[in-house]
């Protein structure tokens, strides 16, 4: 089958040929369909960040898809030929004291599908039975695509409760937007965009932000006040990892108020502890999804009306992918999809 593969401790990938996966008794095999692009793949490809650390090569990229399940193990009942499916990414180990509670999203033991072991971006991917999330019918399949980052969004935006509350969103990409649209579809008063790009402040506002501000040459307080707010934001969600912004988040919150940490920094954040203190704020770490609240709530979301398909912005036959990272890593654009059918 053809692949994308880290194939060296170095920058760039190649689209190789090379062994369809083996499946053992509890897995699935899955013809990829579309495959979406994550910051995760841009970092492996061009070598730098976490990759240098954690990657061994040679390994296949991509974590984000959506396929057709073509065989089972002898294990699998629940899963059949033809099944459209998404996958987990992370394979937890089922044994630790979270797997076994039924929180795997804490599991400390968890490989990485495209991270720590070959993933997605290929003709075939094989996963446990356990990592596997049948679409219901009626998802877009270039939805179904992302569901991957989709959950992270709405398991950002849903970390606390935002009906009827005041969001700022810290950072407009991919799942900055789509956490736009999940705070404003789960009932959100004002949901205040910042971002400095402004192509993605322009689909901050068609994903629902009732503003998007650049962080660069507006003033949050000055935004508040045309808003009408009075008190401060009562959620915030940080999507950048950049410290100046979640600075900035703290410094606009209400009393009381809870501030989902998403985006990763890439360097140690300084914060006044005293500030969080004396106005009694949460900070939440949240790192991917749950296994499987976050998928069922994604696909009842979509089914209720989230429309998160103008996120969505670049789409490329996985031979193109070049062009497709190239689009992925540029400040014009949302999400990135590549297109495996053609594969043949
Ligand atoms: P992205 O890099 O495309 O988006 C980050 C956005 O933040 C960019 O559009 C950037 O212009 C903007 N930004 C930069 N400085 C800013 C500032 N001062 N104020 C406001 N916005 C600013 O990343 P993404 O794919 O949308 O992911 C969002 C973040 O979440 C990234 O940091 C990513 O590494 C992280 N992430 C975390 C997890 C997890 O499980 N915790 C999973 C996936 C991604
Ligand atoms: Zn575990």
């Amino acid at each position: 089958m053809l692949a994308l593969v880290k194939t060296e401790a170095g920058p760039g990938l190649q689209l190789q040929t090379v062994p369809e996966p083996g499946i053992g008794i509890n897995d699935v095999l899955i013809k990829v369909r579309k495959t979406g692009i994550c910051g995760t793949d841009l970092h492996i490809e061009s070598w730098e960040g976490f990759a240098v650390e954690s990657i061994t090569p040679p390994l296949i990229v991509g974590h984000e898809f959506v396929g057709e399940i073509v065989e089972v193990g002898a294990n699998v009942s629940d899963f059949h030929p033809g099944d459209l499916v998404s996958g987990e990414g992370h394979v937890t180990c089922g044994r630790c004291r979270h797997c076994m509670a039924g929180q795997r999203h804490l599991c400390a033991h968890t490989v990485g599908l495209g991270v720590g072991r070959d993933g997605a971006f290929a003709e075939y991917v094989a996963l446990p039975m356990t990592n596997i999330w049948h679409h219901w019918p009626g998802i877009d399949e270039d939805v179904a695509a992302i569901f991957d980052p989709l959950g992270n969004a709405v398991h950002t935006a849903l970390a606390f409760p935002v009906l009827g509350e005041d969001v700022l969103v810290s950072g407009a990409g991919p799942i900055g937007l789509m956490a736009t649209a999940v705070a404003r579809h789960a009932g959100a008063r004002l949901v205040v965009v910042s971002e400095p790009i402004p192509f993605r402040r322009e689909l901050a506002t068609r994903l629902g932000a009732t503003i998007a501000i650049d962080p660069r040459e507006r003033d949050l307080k000055d935004v508040q006040a045309e808003l009408g707010m009075v008190e401060g934001f009562d959620v915030a969600l940080e999507m950048s990892g950049n410290a100046k912004a979640l600075r900035t988040a703290i410094a606009n919150m209400a009393h009381g108020g809870r501030i989902a940490l998403l985006g990763l920094p890439t360097a140690e954040i300084p914060l006044d502890l005293n500030e969080l203190i004396f106005n009694q704020l949460t900070l939440r770490g949240i790192y991917g999804r749950e296994m499987y609240e976050t998928w069922y709530k994604m696909t009842v979301l979509v089914r209720s009306g989230l429309d998160v398909r103008p996120v969505i912005t670049h789409r490329f036959p996985f031979r193109e992918y070049e062009a497709a990272f190239a689009a992925a890593r540029s400040a014009e654009s949302g999400k990135v999809i590549m297109d495996w059918t053609a594969a043949a």
